[in-house]
């Protein structure tokens, strides 16, 4: 119990402290984009919510869009349980991780997972990180993770691991300056999905959908694939080309047909 509230306490702090520093250093906070999309704000909304009832995401790990008017923008949540997340609750960052107008409320101190992936890969329009247990494993031993079925052909290049300590030595685990946010992202270089030694994963896509959708199917490939090796290592994955023509062919249709159920669902209608 005492843990709990250490910990917690600690968290809440360290976000508080976050959303500070630009008050501390007497910086002038970053112009706004203009408002985005409706659409957008309603897609980060659910991405929020979806992941959650998933199982993807808990009580920790958040989603981000790059901003539709400004690619040196990205829209995320303050610091929140996702499912609790609604369009009052975005906020708007710069790639350096500050907030155009925190209005005093703390922030992610992981934002910078997001911030600097948006700087080193314009091609990509939304980030999820979480923590989800299936692929922790895949992180913390030599077995790479790989595609055992179609919906994980989007991992057919491989996905790296992420060891903070190479770079940083002893940390809390966290990715929480930008310097941090930079040596992920060049982990990740042009893949999908690094995952993060003892601590989760991050994943792109061009849009929030095709982001959620790759959330969603790496779960579920992590967890088939443990099953398949522990009947039989010998695992007859996808080839590299099967993943291409899987890819090439428009990735699980875009992920549309699940995105409409999911929505619907998370959002009560
Ligand atoms: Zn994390």
């Amino acid at each position: 119990m005492t843990k709990t509230i250490t910990r917690r306490s600690f968290l809440a702090g360290s976000a508080l402290l976050a959303a500070n520093t630009l008050l501390i250093s007497g910086q002038q906070p970053p112009a706004s984009a203009g408002a985005a999309d409706a659409a957008l704000i309603a897609d980060l909304v659910a991405a929020y919510r979806i992941l959650a009832q998933q199982g993807v995401l808990d009580g920790f790990g958040h989603v981000s869009a790059r901003h539709n008017r400004a690619a040196n923008r990205f829209i995320m949540a303050r610091s929140l349980a996702p499912e609790l997340v609604t369009a009052a609750d975005l906020i708007e960052f710069d790639l350096d991780g500050n907030a155009v107008d925190a209005k005093g409320r703390a922030l992610y101190s992981e934002r910078f997972i997001h911030a600097e992936i948006y700087r080193a890969r314009p091609d990509v329009r939304a980030v999820v990180h979480n923590h989800a247990p299936s692929v922790i494993p895949f992180g913390v031993t030599n077995v790479p993770m790989r595609p055992v079925f179609h919906m994980a052909g989007f991992i057919g290049n491989g996905v790296p691991v992420f060891d903070i300590r190479k770079m940083f030595g002893m940390t809390d685990m966290l990715v929480s300056d930008s310097a941090k946010g930079r040596a992920l992202a060049q982990t990740l270089g042009d893949k999908t999905c690094v995952l993060m030694r003892g601590h989760g994963v991050a994943i792109v896509g061009p849009t929030i959908q095709y982001a959620v959708g790759r959330s969603v199917y790496l779960d579920v490939n992590a967890k088939v694939q443990a099953q398949a090796m522990a009947l039989n290592p010998n695992v007859a994955y996808l080839d590299p080309q099967e993943a291409q023509k899987i890819v090439e062919g428009g990735e699980n249709r875009g992920y549309e047909r699940p995105w409409e159920l999911w929505k619907a669902k998370a959002m009560g209608k």
